[in-house]
């Protein structure tokens, strides 16, 4: 029988969550989705020296944000918890014992000082088969020893007894096996006494195993933590069970020179987290993908796109298609370059297909800002005119204040170019036809369009030279939609207010 899928996001809380996580995440979901799997949060906090407040519920809100729902974990509950780190401490104690009763693991007492001190003396030093046997730990002591130093409440830490020159090989879905021999690994610390916690190795292994985890995707840099992994489950005789690998390669900055960092986005300026973090610490504040004005599903695709692709050249892909077509082996195994620009593609693709009601709301804030009433059904019509020019909510104003605000100058360039001697008779001319519309001729962009320009036919006008101080009148500049798209919202009185004013100021 296939195992039943169950994958995991697994972060440590130590701060914002990183845009490659969110791919790392994205991945996960998608791969469980399309296999009926579960996926599941769990909070990795046992290096309490490296926990940051907020960073937990910020991750939460991101994916809220995104649109990644988990099935089980932290907040979401399930009968595989409790799904924080912290809170199982009781649990993991059994397996530190373990791997000690079989010899898989030691007791070092060897302090910081004293290891430093190693440090300095032995070059490259490493804690392994080489050296522990000059270290103060369980192999060099004797147990009434070991016994009487903890009985004296000395701290120490359990280390993995790797045997050297072992072959070990971590079969990666995206990467192959890898093969690695086991003497370039040391001996990892896998629990310590001070607080009663594993490391991330032990705890890592302990829950995926408990949790029932099928596949471990996550990004590359765990690459080398896996041989460790996969001796673990050797140790514990949990090898039937042992999840199925797939590391992901890592986002690239975007000329491809080395790993994507927050320096980058400060740099270039483009966000690297889901949402705006304030550093408790520093209370330095980084910029956020939903603060930036993304839509969640724009930067959902984009990212989705970076490292995997469906082996077309299909790229808007709804979560629904999305979850249909994954696959982890098609995940590229080089890096992926970040390509910015992509990213605002993308949200220009979304922004045209989102509803220009739910647009709307958005804009509003920026209208009040502004002093401007507009009621939602008018500014609907508005973006719908407007939007195939914009990327972001944000750049609406510059689009359509001509709707609200009748221009107070006029773009001097255009003015030297399109307003020419006979202009004002021109747009007297204009003026006084207009007022032969009815408001009905006028309103409808189609009518007063055909109208106008029969009209400027028929009386022998150049079009061009009606129409460029036309637009230079209503809205101040050679710019915006078509003509009569503004004209007709305006409508004839204001229309024609701004003709007049234009003539009297544009001497
Ligand atoms: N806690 C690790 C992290 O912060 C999890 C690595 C893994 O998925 O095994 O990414």
């Amino acid at each position: 029988m296939e195992r039943k899928v169950r994958v995991r996001f697994a972060p440590s809380p130590t701060g914002a969550l990183h845009i490659g996580g969110v791919r790392t995440a994205l991945y996960n979901y998608l791969f469980a989705k399309q296999h009926n799997g579960e996926f599941i949060f769990r909070i990795e906090d046992t290096d309490s020296n490296r926990f940051v407040p907020g960073a937990e519920e910020y991750i939460l809100e991101s994916f809220k944000w995104l649109g990644i729902p988990f099935d089980e974990g932290v907040s979401f509950g399930g009968n595989y918890g409790p799904y924080r780190q912290s809170e199982r401490k009781e649990i993991y104690r059994k397996y530190v014992d373990q791997l000690l009763e079989n010899g898989h693991a030691y007791i070092a007492f060897d302090t910081p000082e004293q290891l430093d001190a190693k440090r300095q003396e032995v070059a490259n030093f490493q804690y392994d088969a080489s050296t522990r046997n000059s270290m103060t730990n369980s192999l060099t002591l004797s147990k009434e020893e070991v016994e009487n130093r903890i009985a004296n409440g000395e701290k120490y830490v359990v280390r993995a007894m790797i045997t050297p020159n072992q072959e070990i090989v971590v079969h990666d879905i995206i990467r192959g096996d890898v093969h690695v021999n086991s003497s370039i690994l040391d001996d990892k610390v896998l629990y310590k006494s001070a607080d009663n916690l594993p490391t991330y190795h032990l705890a890592n292994i302990v829950d995926d195993h408990l949790m029932e985890i099928s596949h471990v995707i996550r990004g590359e840099e765990w690459l080398p933590s896996a041989p460790l992994h996969v001796l673990l489950y050797r140790f514990f005789g949990w090898e039937d069970t042992m999840p199925q690998f797939a590391h992901l390669s890592l986002l690239l900055k975007p000329d491809g020179n080395g790993k994507l960092s927050k320096r980058d986005g400060d740099r270039l300026g483009f966000p690297v987290f889901p949402l705006q973090w304030t550093d408790p610490k520093t209370g330095e504040i980084s910029s956020g993908y939903r603060e930036s004005g993304y839509f969640p599903e724009a930067v959902i695709n984009f990212l989705a796109l970076l490292g995997w692709n469906p082996g077309n050249d299909q790229e808007i892909m709804s979560m629904e298609e999305m979850i249909q077509l994954f696959r982890l082996e098609k995940c590229s195994r080089s890096g992926a370059k970040f390509d910015y620009e992509k990213g605002k593609w993308f949200n220009h693709i979304y922004l045209q297909k989102r509803d220009n009601h739910n647009l709307a709301t958005r804009f509003m804030p920026t209208l009040k800002e502004k002093g401007v009433e507009c009621d939602a059904e008018k500014l609907a019509t508005i973006i719908g005119l407007i939007k195939s020019r914009c990327s972001f909510v944000s750049e609406f104003w510059d689009q359509c204040y001509f709707y609200f605000l009748a221009p107070e100058s006029y773009d001097e360039k255009a003015v030297q170019k399109r307003w020419k001697e006979d202009t004002p008779n021109l747009l007297n001319a204009l003026v006084n036809y207009i007022e032969t519309l009815s408001d009905e001729e006028f309103n409808s962009i189609e009518v007063s369009e055909k109208m106008v320009i029969s009209w400027c036919e028929s009386q022998g006008y150049n079009l061009g030279a009606v129409m460029n101080p036309f637009r230079l009148s209503v809205v101040g500049a050679l710019k915006g939609p078509h003509m009569f798209e503004i004209t007709a919202l305006l409508g004839k009185e204001e229309t024609l207010r701004r003709v007049r004013k234009a003539l009297e100021t544009i001497a």
